[in-house]
């Protein structure tokens, strides 16, 4: 059991977040250390006058020093603390997803319908810094703290006892980790490397999911349920749809089994869309109307506008444009630019679905650049869903910034 080797003390006024369980603590908050605590280890978090608020892993290098692991200070954090939160996690995912259901009960279930999920979703399920998402028999871990980091040979222990997959790569390859003074990792933490190509389904369709150089752990699972909203027949048969930063084509395979005519899926990679294709002939679309175009979305927007190309749907899902507040302004131009030109794209009664996982960009905000764009395109947008992260990305109340991924799936008169 490890025990606390310091306690840091808050400057006066500053303990309401704590007190409301916000699980940071900044800087700028701390009035005083008693101890002297190496990175990573445990400390109590307490009020100005010393009262004792809650157990938090520290990093003196990070802003945030420290992440809470717990509000009731009597709690050990031990082995079982840990089994504890990973097993809280891991069994809500019943709730979050009626086909996975990786309980500790009942692991790794064979044949649902949806083989891939996030188990562990960081901060929002009281595991601070540690990401950990299922595809089919294994799972991938990212560490972007140095309190996870610290404790990541125990937590892959806890996580292969409890699901027993066959092997847990660590894909700790994130930007973030920089501002913990970590460097990227990757590498196996537990049993067999998975393949190369390794096939998960998502709402029974099939996809190849590179988990060792993809994107995020491989896949975009945060948008699977909305993959599924816009995905129907009501919003895509019989309709030319553009699929704009398309990855390894997902929203595409989505829009073809709804009865789309034609797909068209745009991606500045060349190699994510030979992925893209491969995905949507693995679930029987193989046709000739359908095109992978590789080159910068703005320009490919920009020269469909130019030749007259129209379309009945138009699927915008654009990697983070803010990255920082810094960055909030040129951001929103970029969205307002990027959904202008998609409006103007769109044949009369058509479908736009489009995203922003910029956090710092509230669901209010994109809103507003949206209806920007729709006045500058002269047109008339209703909104028919607000869209945002899928259910096994859970929002913590107490921690709004988990949330991050806002969508619009609008009807474009
Ligand atoms: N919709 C996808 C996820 C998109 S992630 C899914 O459901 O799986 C964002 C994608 O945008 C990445 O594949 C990235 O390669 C691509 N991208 C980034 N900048 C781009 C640009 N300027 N033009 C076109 N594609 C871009």
């Amino acid at each position: 059991m490890e025990n606390p080797t310091a306690t840091i003390l808050l400057k006066q006024g500053r303990d309401k977040p704590v007190r409301q369980r916000h699980p940071w603590v900044f800087s700028g908050a701390i009035d005083r250390l008693k101890g002297r605590p190496a990175p990573g280890d445990l400390v109590v978090v307490a009020d100005h006058k010393g009262a004792p608020l809650a157990t938090a892993y520290y990093n003196e290098k990070s802003q945030i020093q420290a992440r809470i692991l717990s509000w009731n200070t009597d709690e050990a954090i031990d082995e079982a603390y840990w089994r504890g939160r990973l097993q809280r996690a891991i069994a809500g995912r019943s709730m979050m997803l009626a086909d996975c259901r990786p309980s500790p009960t009942d692991p790794l279930t064979t044949d649902p319908l949806t083989t891939a999920c996030r188990l562990v979703n960081a901060e929002a399920d009281g595991l601070p810094g540690l990401v950990v998402d299922r595809y089919g028999d294994y799972l991938v871990v990212q560490c972007l703290t140095l309190g996870i980091d610290r404790r990541k040979e125990m937590l892959a222990k806890l996580l292969a006892d409890m699901l027993r997959p066959a092997g847990i790569l660590e894909r700790s390859d994130v930007d973030v980790r920089g501002k913990e003074g970590l460097k990227p990792v990757v590498g196996s933490l537990y049993g067999t490397p998975p393949p190369a190509e390794l096939v998960i389904r998502e709402n029974g369709f099939s996809f190849v999911v590179d988990v060792h150089h993809g994107h995020k752990t491989g896949f975009y699972l945060d948008q699977r349920d909305n993959r599924a909203a816009v995905g129907q027949p009501a919003t895509m048969a019989g309709r030319d749809v553009l699929n704009v930063f398309a990855y390894t084509g997902a929203f595409g395979v989505y829009a073809a089994a709804a009865g789309a005519r034609s797909v068209v899926q745009v991606d500045s990679s060349a190699a994510v869309l030979e992925t893209a294709e491969i995905n949507m002939k693995l679930n029987g679309y193989e046709r000739p109307m359908d095109e992978y175009i590789a080159g910068d979305a703005f320009e490919v927007l920009r020269y469909f506008r130019e030749t007259g190309r129209q379309f009945d749907a138009v699927i915008l899902d654009p990697p983070k444009f803010a990255h920082n507040h810094g960055q909030i302004d040129r951001a929103t131009r970029g969205y307002k630019d990027l959904n202008w030109l998609a409006l103007r794209l769109l044949r009369p009664d058509g479908v736009l679905a489009t995203f922003s996982c910029s956090g710092l960009i509230s669901a209010d905000l994109f809103q507003k650049v949206v209806f920007g764009a729709a006045v500058d395109a002269g047109r008339d947008v209703q909104i028919a869903r607000h869209l945002g992260q899928a259910a096994d990305h859970p929002v913590l109340l107490a921690f709004p910034e988990s949330a991050y991924l806002k969508g619009l799936l609008c009807r474009v008169l």
